[in-house]
C-alpha cells in the first residue's frame, strides 16, 4: 500500500479522500491556492504545499506544479478528486512518467472516455444500448445531415463530442434550424473546449438520468454497484440523486448493468467509474461514461457498504478487489442534497464569510462538509458547500430524515439553496419518485 498520497482537489471531496487515507493509514499532502489556505482538509493533512495563486489553471489545473508537490513531499500516489484533473489523460500520463501512481484508470482509457463519440462506438462494440444517434462525428454536409437527423427523428440533440459541465449540446426542433444549430455548436465547442466535433443524437423528451456505478480492478476483475437516479438537475447540472434507482425495468437494468462490467474487462479499464444512461420507457440508453469519483457517490456508499474512495487506493495500489457482484447486495435507500452558496431563486453565487454553521445529525445521517463558521467561501471555485447524504431500511425513512435534516442545518452569512431542496422533497413528484420525476423536472416548474 501506498505511504504518501498527494490530494490534488479542494473543498468536501479533498476532505472525503484525506478521510478515506487517515482510515488507511496513509499520510496526506494538501496542495492548495492561496485562496484555499484555510480549508479544512488544509489543517487536518500531514503535509500542505501551496501551489499557486487562486486561479485555478495556475494551481490546481497546473499539472508541473502538482508534480512538483510530489517530488518535494515524497508523494507516491495521487488522488484527483473530481472536476479540475480527474479526468485530464495527459495528467494521468505525466504522472506515471515521472514515476508517480494516476489513482484512476489509465490515459488510454480516459482519452476514449472523454471523446463523447469514442464513448459511444466502445460501447456499441461491448453491446451497452446507446442513443439512436450519428453513433460518430457529423461534418457540415447540409443534405446529408438533414437525411440522418430525418432518420433519427426530430427533435434531435446536436452535442460536442468533448463536451461537459452540461455544456456543448443544442437542441433541434425542425429541419429548418439544423444547419445553424450545427455550426453554433461547433463554434461553441472548439472555443470551449479545444475540439469542434460534434454528433447528433435522438433528444429523449421525458427521461430519466439513472447511472451505474461501477469497479474494476487491475486483475480483470469488475463489479457494479446498482445504479443511481440523478433525475433532478437544474441546466444539466445534478441538484438531488438517490440510490438505488427505483421503479427500473429489472430486466434493462440486468442485462446493462452486466454490459457495463463486460465493458470494464474489455476496455481493461481500472478503478471507479461510471456509465450514465437516460432511461425512458423501460430503456437505458449510453450518453456518457465519468473515470472518476463522482459528486454523488456516497449514496452507492450506503446502500452498499462500500467505500468507494478506499476501494480506488487500493485498486491503483495493485489490490484485486476483495469482493465479487454475489457479495453486493444493496440494501436499503439513500437520498443526497447538493447544498450550493448560491440564492435559490435566482442561483447567483453567493460567496463569503460562513458567520455560523450548525450540521445536522441523527441515525442516518452523513454531512460530506468543508465548511466551519469562521470559514470564507472564496469565489473562485465551485459553489458546493456541503452534500446532505441519508439513509434509511427503505426510501420513506431516508426521505424523512432528509427531511429533518434540511430543517436543522443552519448555513448563516452566505445564501444557499436549501430552500429549493426542502420544496423538492416536500413535493408530491418527488415523494413518488421513479418515473414522476424525469430530467426536466426542474427546468419546467422553474
Ligand atoms: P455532460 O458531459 O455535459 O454532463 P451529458 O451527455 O452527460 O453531458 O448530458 C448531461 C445531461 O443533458 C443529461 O443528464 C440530460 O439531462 C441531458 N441530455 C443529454 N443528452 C440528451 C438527450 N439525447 N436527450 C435528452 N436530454 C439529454
Amino acid at each position: 500500500m501506498f505511504k504518501k498520497v498527494l490530494i490534488a482537489n479542494r473543498g468536501e471531496i479533498a476532505l472525503r479522500v484525506l478521510r478515506a487515507c487517515k482510515e488507511m493509514h496513509i499520510h496526506t499532502v494538501a496542495v492548495y491556492s492561496e485562496a484555499d489556505k484555510d480549508l479544512m482538509h488544509v489543517r487536518l493533512a500531514d503535509q500542505s504545499v501551496c501551489i499557486g495563486p487562486s486561479k485555478s489553471s495556475e494551481s490546481y489545473l497546473d499539472i508541473p506544479r502538482i508534480i512538483s508537490a510530489c517530488e518535494v513531499t515524497g508523494a507516491e500516489a495521487v488522488h484527483p478528486g473530481y472536476g479540475f484533473l480527474a479526468e485530464n489523460a495527459d495528467f494521468s500520463e505525466q504522472l506515471q512518467k515521472s514515476g508517480y501512481v494516476f489513482i484512476g484508470p489509465s490515459a488510454k482509457v480516459i482519452r476514449v472516455m472523454g471523446n463523447k463519440v469514442a464513448a459511444i462506438q466502445a460501447m456499441l462494440a461491448a453491446k451497452v444500448p446507446t442513443v439512436p444517434g450519428s453513433n460518430g462525428n457529423i461534418d457540415d454536409n447540409d443534405k446529408k445531415n438533414r437525411a440522418l437527423a430525418n432518420k433519427i427523428g426530430y427533435p434531435i440533440m446536436v452535442k460536442a463530442a468533448s463536451g461537459g459541465g452540461g455544456r456543448g449540446m443544442r437542441v433541434v426542433h425542425e429541419e429548418s434550424e439544423l444547419a445553424d444549430s450545427i455550426v453554433l455548436t461547433r463554434t461553441e465547442a472548439e472555443a470551449a473546449f479545444g475540439d469542434g466535433s460534434v454528433y447528433m443524437e435522438k433528444f429523449l423528451l421525458k427521461p430519466r438520468h439513472v447511472e451505474i456505478q461501477v469497479l474494476a480492478d487491475s486483475h480483470g476483475n469488475a463489479v457494479h454497484l446498482s445504479a443511481r437516479d440523478c433525475s433532478v438537475q437544474r441546466r444539466h447540472q445534478k441538484v438531488i440523486e438517490e440510490a438505488p434507482a427505483i421503479d427500473l425495468n429489472q430486466k434493462a437494468f440486468t442485462q446493462t448493468a452486466a454490459a457495463c462490467v463486460k465493458a470494464c474487462q474489455d476496455l481493461q479499464y481500472t478503478g471507479a467509474g461510471t456509465f450514465e444512461f437516460l432511461y425512458e420507457n423501460g430503456n437505458f440508453y449510453f450518453i456518457e461514461m465519468n473515470t472518476r469519483i463522482q459528486v454523488e457517490h456516497p449514496v452507492t456508499e450506503m446502500i452498499t457498504g462500500c467505500d468507494i474512495v478506499k476501494e480506488q487506493i487500493k485498486i491503483a495500489a495493485g489490490e484485486p478487489l476483495s469482493f465479487t457482484q454475489k457479495d453486493i447486495q444493496p440494501k436499503g435507500h439513500s437520498f443526497e442534497c447538493r447544498i450550493n452558496a448560491e440564492n435559490y431563486q435566482t442561483f447567483i453565487p453567493s460567496p463569503g464569510l460562513v458567520k455560523n454553521f450548525h450540521a445536522p445529525g441523527g441515525l442516518g445521517v452523513r454531512v460530506d462538509s468543508h465548511l466551519y463558521a469562521g470559514y470564507t467561501v472564496p469565489p473562485h471555485y465551485d459553489s458546493m458547500v456541503a452534500k446532505i447524504i441519508t439513509y434509511g431500511e427503505d426510501r420513506a425513512t431516508a426521505l424523512a430524515r432528509m427531511r429533518n435534516a434540511l430543517e436543522e442545518i443552519y448555513i448563516d452569512g452566505i445564501d444557499t439553496n436549501i430552500e429549493l431542496h426542502k420544496k423538492i422533497v416536500n413535493s408530491p413528484e418527488f415523494i413518488a419518485g421513479g418515473d414522476s420525476i424525469s430530467i426536466n423536472y426542474l427546468n419546467v416548474s422553474e
